[in-house]
């Protein structure tokens, strides 16, 4: 037996604990840092196993597959974009930072993408409308209030923040009215995507701890935006034309070629026309296109994917042991009502839940009988 912790050397008198058996003796201390070793070495393998997850695109988009129906091709990009992303924060990899911009009617499933990508990711996200910042020095929300939002989400954990996601939604909206209105341009519109522009290249965001506006004498937090994901989002109604227009004379240049084919993808230099600076479409590498979702996908958005909305009534009366079967047509008819308001999924669950209100309301009627 002995007296002293056999691995620091401390006498019993200087610990707070020593724990002797015949052999060895450990102090409290020890123990302690024994256990810190172990703690952060298996944090350390989750961590690694965790992120060979987000290097792996298949992996991404199966994930994204359980929750978005269609959308094949943005799926596929946007896993890559996400991979490809992670691979240059984690490893220091010269893949360069890939935001997104999603091009797609409301309601076909770009917030929802997004949102996915986050959950998977386990960053902190913020979505944040470009119709309300406000170029600074404006009344609105300026850009700074939008990392500010991420810092707030990211419970003021700045690495997490900075490794974050912005979802920029309706950014189309902020778009110059047309590329040869220069004389009457739309400068406010500009101005933002300047303002936006700083935050995108990546620049360092002081963000005062309390939210609110900035002091002179207050303290700031800085956070760095070079990292961080952005994910633009618009309808943007009216490119489609601009797409087939340039089409059109691309045609019209290879009319003597015979087997060209017409690339339906957009190209930034269509942003371009639509009214987006260049310098802001520059800053968003992956352009991807959301498909306007089909009868068969609605349906499928209502009773397929995770948690859908049909599973989600059947269980409002299983708990009082109804078991309610949908039939394929009422769900044919909500889907058809959504594409008639060009609402795309967004309308779904309202009009379905509308449709079960009275059945809903009387639900202990029901039992009854
Ligand atoms: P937007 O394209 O306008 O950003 P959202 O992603 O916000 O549309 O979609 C609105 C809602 O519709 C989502 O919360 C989701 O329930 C549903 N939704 C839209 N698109 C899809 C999709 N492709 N797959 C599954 N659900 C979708």
């Amino acid at each position: 037996m002995t007296n002293n912790c056999n691995f620091c050397g401390k006498d019993k008198s200087e610990v707070e604990k020593l724990i002797v058996n015949a052999d060895v003796s450990i102090c409290n201390e020890c123990v302690n840092l024994c256990h810190g070793i172990l703690e952060s070495e298996s944090k350390s393998a989750e961590y690694r196993t965790r992120h060979e997850d987000f290097f792996d695109p298949i992996k991404i988009k199966n994930f994204l597959d359980k929750k978005i129906i269609g959308q094949e091709h943005t799926k596929k990009v946007v896993s890559v974009a996400i991979a490809g992303h992670y691979k240059r924060v984690i490893s220091n990899s010269i893949y360069e930072k890939a935001n997104i911009m999603m091009v797609g009617p409301t309601g076909s499933g770009k917030t929802m993408i997004a949102k996915a990508v986050a959950k998977y990711l386990d960053v902190p996200m913020v979505i944040a409308d470009a119709t309300s910042i406000t170029e600074s020095g404006y009344v609105g929300d300026d850009v700074e209030s939008v990392i500010a939002r991420l810092l707030h989400v990211a419970d003021f954990d700045v690495e997490r923040a900075q490794n974050g996601i912005v979802f920029l939604d309706e950014i189309d909206k902020i778009g110059r009215k047309s590329e040869s209105a220069s004389i009457t341009r739309d400068v406010s519109g500009e101005g933002v995507q300047q303002a936006l522009l700083k935050m995108v290249e990546g620049t360092v965001v002081r963000v005062p701890p309390q939210g609110g506006r900035k002091h002179p004498e207050q303290t700031t937090i800085d956070v760095d935006t070079s990292n961080i994901l952005f994910i633009a989002s618009g309808a943007f109604v009216g490119l489609e034309d601009i797409v087939n227009r340039r089409n059109h004379t691309m045609n019209i240049g290879f009319a003597n070629t015979s087997n060209h084919t017409v690339n339906h993808n957009i190209i930034p230099q269509d942003l371009v026309h639509f009214g987006m600076i260049p310098e802001f479409v520059g800053r968003f590498p992956v352009i991807s296109k959301l498909e306007s979702l089909e009868l068969e996908d609605l349906v499928a958005i209502m009773s397929k994917v995770d948690n859908n909305i049909v599973d989600q009534i059947s269980s409002y009366f299983a708990i009082d042991n109804i078991e309610l079967e949908f039939e394929h047509q009422v769900l044919e008819d909500v889907a058809q009502a959504s594409i008639d308001l060009g609402t795309g999924a967004r309308g779904l669950r309202n009009t379905l839940e509308s449709r079960m209100l009275d059945a809903m309301f009387n639900i202990k009627e029901i039992k009854k009988n």
